[in-house]
C-alpha cells in the first residue's frame, strides 16, 4: 500500500520513511504542507498519509480539510503527527477530516498498530467502492431491460392492433372475392358456351362482325388476367389471415428435413435464375411436435427471399443446412445475394416491411414465419455473411418433441 510521509524536519522523516518501508509500505515523501496537497491530490495518490500538524505552507489539519472536500478523489486515511496534547486541538483535528492522530516523538509500535487500522479501512472502502460500482452497474441494467421491457410491450401491444385490423381487413375482403372468382367462372363456363354460336355468326358474315372477332380473340387473355389477379389476392388474404394468426396450424409428429423438402419443391418455379441448390440435411434428425404446414411456410419464405434476392444478379447459390445442436434442430438458409443493409436489420421483421416491388412483396413473410417459429418456442435470425449475401437462423427446440 502506498503511503504519504509529510514531515518538514528530514530526520523524523527518513527515520517514518525507513521504518515503513521496512512494515512492506511503498512510500511517498513530501517537506512541506503544499508539496503534501499536491501528492495527495495528485494521479496515483496514495492510500495512507502521516501529516505532520506543523509544515510551512499548509499544516496537516488544513490538508485533510482540502481533501476531504476535493472533488473525485479516492478515499485517503490521513494520521496527523503532533506534539498537542490538549483534547480540543485533537477534536479539530478530527473534524477537519482526519481519521487518526499520533503523539510525537512516534512510539514505532503504536504507529505500526494504528497503520494496520488506516489500511483495513481502506481496504473496506475500496471494497464498498466496488460494491456501489456494482450496484450502479445493476441499475443501469435494470434500468435498461426495464426501458426494452416497455419497448417490446409497446411494440406487442401495436402487433396485436395491427392483427385485429388485418383479421378484420381480411374477413371483409374475403367475401366480395368469393363472388368475384365465383362469378368469373360462372362466366368462363357461359363464355365457353356462348363462344361456338359467336363462331357461327362471324361464318354466317353478319354487318358486325368485326367486334365479334376482337371478342373472341381478347377474352381468352382478359379471363386469364382476371383470373392472375384473383390468385393474388387470394394470397395476400392468405398471407394476411396467418399474420394475424387466425390459422394456428395443426401440430403433430413432424420432421424438419421433410417440411425442408417440401418447402423447396414448392418453390421450383422460384428458384430458376442460375439459382444452384446446395442442400445437406442432416440425418436421423428427432420428430418434434410442430405444425408441418406451418414449418414448411417458414421455409419457404426462406427459400424464397434467398431467391428474390439472388434474382438482381442473375443467379446465385442457396445453401440449405439442417443438423441437431445439443437440444435444438438448427437449419440455416443462405444465399450468395445482396445481403441485407445494416439499418433493415430490424425493420425486415416488422409487418409490413417490404423492398420488393409491389406486386411481389407483400412485407409479411418475416414477420408471419418469426411468430410461427416463436409459438414452436423457437428463435428466427438473420445475419450478413461475410462473404457476401444473407443467413437466415432456425433454432427448434428438441423438447417441443413430446
Ligand atoms: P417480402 O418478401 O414480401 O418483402 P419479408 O417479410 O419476407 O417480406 O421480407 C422483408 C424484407 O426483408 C424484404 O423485402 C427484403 O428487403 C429483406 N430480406 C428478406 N430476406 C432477405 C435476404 N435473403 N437477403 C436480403 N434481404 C432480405
Amino acid at each position: 500500500m502506498r503511503i504519504l510521509i509529510a514531515d518538514d524536519d528530514s530526520a523524523t522523516r527518513f527515520m517514518l520513511k525507513d521504518i515503513t518501508a521496512q512494515w512492506g509500505y511503498d512510500v511517498v515523501e513530501a517537506a512541506d504542507g503544499r508539496e503534501a496537497y499536491s501528492v495527495l491530490s495528485g494521479q496515483d495518490s496514495p492510500q495512507l498519509a502521516l501529516l505532520d500538524w506543523m509544515m510551512p505552507g499548509m499544516d496537516g489539519p488544513e490538508i485533510c480539510s482540502r481533501v476531504r472536500q476535493a472533488d473525485g478523489l479516492p478515499f485517503i486515511y490521513m494520521i496527523i503527527l503532533t506534539i498537542k496534547s490538549k483534547k480540543k486541538d485533537l477534536a479539530a483535528a478530527l473534524d477537519a477530516g482526519a481519521d487518526d492522530f499520533l503523539s510525537k516523538p512516534v512510539d514505532y509500535g503504536e504507529l505500526r498498530s494504528r497503520l494496520a487500522v488506516g489500511s483495513r479501512a481502506v481496504d473496506y472502502e475500496r471494497r464498498l467502492a466496488g460494491k456501489n460500482r456494482q450496484l450502479d452497474e445493476y441499475a443501469n441494467r435494470m434500468e435498461e431491460l426495464a426501458e426494452e421491457r416497455a419497448r417490446q410491450l409497446f411494440h406487442a401491444e401495436r402487433l396485436s392492433m395491427l392483427g385485429a385490423l388485418t383479421a378484420g381487413i381480411a374477413h371483409e375482403m374475403a367475401n366480395p372475392l368469393g363472388y368475384i372468382s365465383g362469378n368469373i367462372g360462372l362466366l368462363e363456363m357461359d363464355w365457353e358456351v356462348a363462344m361456338p354460336c359467336i363462331r357461327d355468326a362471324i361464318a354466317r358474315g353478319g354487318k358486325n362482325e368485326k367486334p365479334l372477332d376482337i371478342l373472341l380473340q381478347e377474352t381468352p387473355a382478359r379471363f386469364g388476367q382476371i383470373n392472375n389477379g384473383i390468385d393474388r389476392c387470394v394470397r395476400f388474404l392468405d398471407n394476411l389471415r396467418r399474420f394475424s394468426r387466425k390459422d394456428h396450424g395443426l401440430k403433430s409428429a413432424c420432421a424438419v428435413n421433410e417440411c425442408i423438402e417440401n418447402a423447396l419443391r414448392l418453390s421450383g418455379h422460384r428458384l430458376k435464375y442460375d439459382i444452384i441448390v446446395n442442400k445437406d440435411l442432416g440425418s436421423g434428425l428427432p420428430l418434434l411436435y410442430a405444425s408441418p404446414l406451418q414449418l414448411e411456410q417458414v421455409f419457404l419464405n426462406l427459400v424464397v427471399n434467398a431467391a428474390d434476392a439472388m434474382a438482381a444478379s442473375g443467379g446465385g447459390t442457396l445453401r440449405i443446412v439442417s443438423r441437431q445442436a445439443e437440444d435444438k434442430i438448427v437449419v440455416t438458409v443462405e444465399d450468395t445475394g445482396c445481403g441485407i443493409p445494416e439499418d433493415h436489420a430490424d425493420s425486415i421483421w416488422e409487418p409490413f416491411f417490404t423492398t420488393k416491388d409491389m406486386d411481389k412483396g407483400t412485407g409479411l413473410g418475416l414477420s408471419i414465419s418469426r411468430g410461427i417459429v416463436e409459438d414452436h418456442k423457437g428463435k428466427i435470425r438473420a445475419e450478413n455473411k461475410a462473404d457476401g449475401g444473407a443467413r437466415f437462423i432456425v433454432e427448434l427446440p428438441v423438447s417441443a418433441s413430446e
